[in-house]
């Protein structure tokens, strides 16, 4: 249920959406003047920021304000807010948009530049099974990838050491780039905001 009520056409809207923001009216949480787009964590936090500002707020009726807060925490709570400050911006080192992020950046975020290298290098990588469960082996080691148990396990030196940190070996590098694009690009986004969540164990399986 929408609280509030949807802001009126405002003297200083927007007549349609500007350049590089979305064209979609649900994408901003004042739709009709086209203001403060959440389509992304970034947007979100900016919206937040710009309309707790008083001379920002008053140009609103109260009933409008709760929608634009509505609207605005809602896209928060969606991109893994927590108590006002996201998990992202906690662990995300990069100053972008983990949309924006590409597949190079988000492996960087995981290995580092060097690892990311040795991973590349790296020919022996199959991948048996890509389904909810990804099971694959990389040289001799074998890696288990459990995305909707949000848990990765493998067992190599460097995982020991790493895995605790939440960052990757080069052989769980190597597992991500032989899948496509999309698909590794779409694991890591889950995994960046939700990691702690996850669980990186050493051993086969669970
Ligand atoms: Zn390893």
């Amino acid at each position: 249920m929408a609280e509030g009520k949807v802001p009126e056409r405002k003297p200083d809207g927007w007549d349609g959406p500007r350049e590089g923001y979305p064209k979609a009216q649900k994408h901003y949480a004042d739709p009709e003047n086209w203001k403060y787009p959440v389509h992304t964590p970034f947007h979100a936090r900016a919206a937040r920021r710009y309309f707790d500002q008083p001379e920002n707020r008053t140009k609103y009726t109260e009933e409008e304000q709760a929608y634009i807060d509505w609207r605005i925490d809602q896209a928060l709570r969606r991109y893994g807010v927590v108590e006002g400050r996201s998990l992202e911006d906690r662990v995300n080192p990069f100053d972008k948009d983990l949309e924006e992020m590409t597949l190079r950046d988000l492996l960087v975020f995981f290995l580092g530049e060097d690892r990311l290298k040795r991973a590349l290098a790296i020919e022996e990588v199959t991948v048996d099974r890509s389904d909810g469960v990804l099971e694959g082996r990389v040289k001799e080691y074998p890696v288990r990838i459990d995305v909707a148990d949000k848990r990765i396990a493998h067992t190599c030196p460097d995982w020991e050491r790493r895995s605790s940190g939440g960052l990757f070996c080069k052989h769980v590098g190597a597992i991500f780039l032989k899948l496509s694009e999309e698909k590794a690009g779409l694991i890591l986004r889950q995994l960046i905001p939700d990691r702690e969540k996850w669980i990186f164990q050493l051993g086969e399986s669970h």
